[in-house]
Order: structure tokens, then C-alpha cells, then sequence
């Protein structure tokens, strides 16, 4: 966490306010990864606490999940400037030096990608979400083996009715597949 909030290993630390590691138990079993930062998780240095993160919570309540008991994290620590996609070098700088350390530590039973740059990382190949969207997968990364589960960024439904139609759908299963874990 401390390593996170005075990192300096790629350009996002000259644009950023603060680093956003991520929060939720240590023991949590379920992780959420999103992308990068935002505007307000910049200032905040918390992740999804903008308009994205307050559908995220709608999101985890059709789960029937509760936000204190999920850890909460992004590919990227540091918000890129104009909320560009983060660049592929930061993705690799970011995701070897703290995603990976997060989810060996977390050891979660279940990861859910929101979006596909969270997909791409974690999978490593290509999503198209309209295609996988509300699909479970089997996942190894960075040493760790865990379900994998696959739907749009929150940010995606301030967008379009539909896209917020299909996470509504996909969370409603998403609390069907915990069920059925435990
Ligand atoms: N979008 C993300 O991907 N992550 C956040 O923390 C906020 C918005």
C-alpha cells in the first residue's frame, strides 16, 4: 500500500493527485478489478467512488453482496490523464509490481474483470464484452487459480440503457454463481 502511494515506476505518477491501491479485506473472496482511476478516486485515492462506483454499489446489492465484504481494485493505480486508456507499458509496469503481489496475497476464490482492459490483463488475450459478457472462466494468474467473471465497466451504462440493462443481468447471475460456490 505504502509502495503504491509513493510509486514513481511509470509517467502516471506526474499527473496524478493520489495513487488508489484499492480497498477491501485482505481476506475478502471476491475481487472486483476495474481499470484505472477516475477523477474523484484521484482526489479521493479510493477506487470507485464517482458515478461509476455509485452504480457499482447498485451493481453489488443485485449480487446481494455487501461493498465492505469485496476487496476493490484496478489494473492501474494512478488515473491517466484525461481518463485515456492506460497505456500497455503501464499496464505492465503497474500490473508486475502490485496486481500481481494483491492477488497472490488476496488468494481470491472469484474475480470479477469490469471491462476489457481488466479481461485483457487477467486473461491474457482480447475480449470483445459484447460477445463474453456474463461468462465464468477458469483463471490462473500470477501464481493464483480462480473463477473468472467477465462484464462491462459500470462506467459503459452511463452510456447506454442497454449496457446497463446487460451488467444489471450479468450481476443478477453473478449473485446465482456466489450462491452456488459456497
Ligand atoms: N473507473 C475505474 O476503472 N476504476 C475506478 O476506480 C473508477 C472508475
Amino acid at each position: 500500500m505504502r509502495k503504491i502511494k509513493a510509486c514513481t515506476l511509470c509517467e502516471l505518477h506526474l499527473s496524478r493527485k493520489n495513487a488508489v491501491p484499492g480497498e477491501g479485506p485482505l481476506k475478502a473472496e471476491i475481487l472486483f478489478c476495474g481499470e484505472a482511476p477516475g477523477h474523484n478516486e484521484d482526489l479521493q485515492s479510493k477506487p470507485f467512488v464517482g458515478s461509476a462506483g455509485k452504480f457499482l454499489n447498485e451493481l453489488l446489492k443485485i449480487a446481494g453482496l455487501r461493498r465492505e465484504d469485496v476487496y476493490v481494485t484496478n489494473v492501474t493505480k494512478c488515473r491517466p490523464p484525461e481518463n485515456r486508456d492506460p497505456f500497455d507499458d503501464e499496464i505492465e509496469t503497474c500490473t508486475t509490481n502490485y496486481l500481481h503481489q494483491q492477488i497472490a496475497m488476496i488468494k481470491p476464490k472469484l474475480v470479477v474483470a469490469l471491462g476489457r482492459i481488466a479481461a485483457r490483463v487477467l486473461l491474457g488475450r482480447y475480449v470483445v464484452m459484447g460477445k463474453e459478457h456474463g461468462r465464468l472462466l477458469d483463471c490462473t494468474y500470477a501464481g493464483a487459480s480462480f473463477k473468472l467473471f467477465l462484464t462491462y465497466h459500470p462506467a459503459a451504462a452511463l452510456y447506454g440503457a442497454e449496457t446497463k440493462t446487460r451488467l444489471q443481468v450479468d450481476f443478477k447471475k453473478l449473485g446465482q454463481i456466489i450462491k452456488n460456490m459456497v
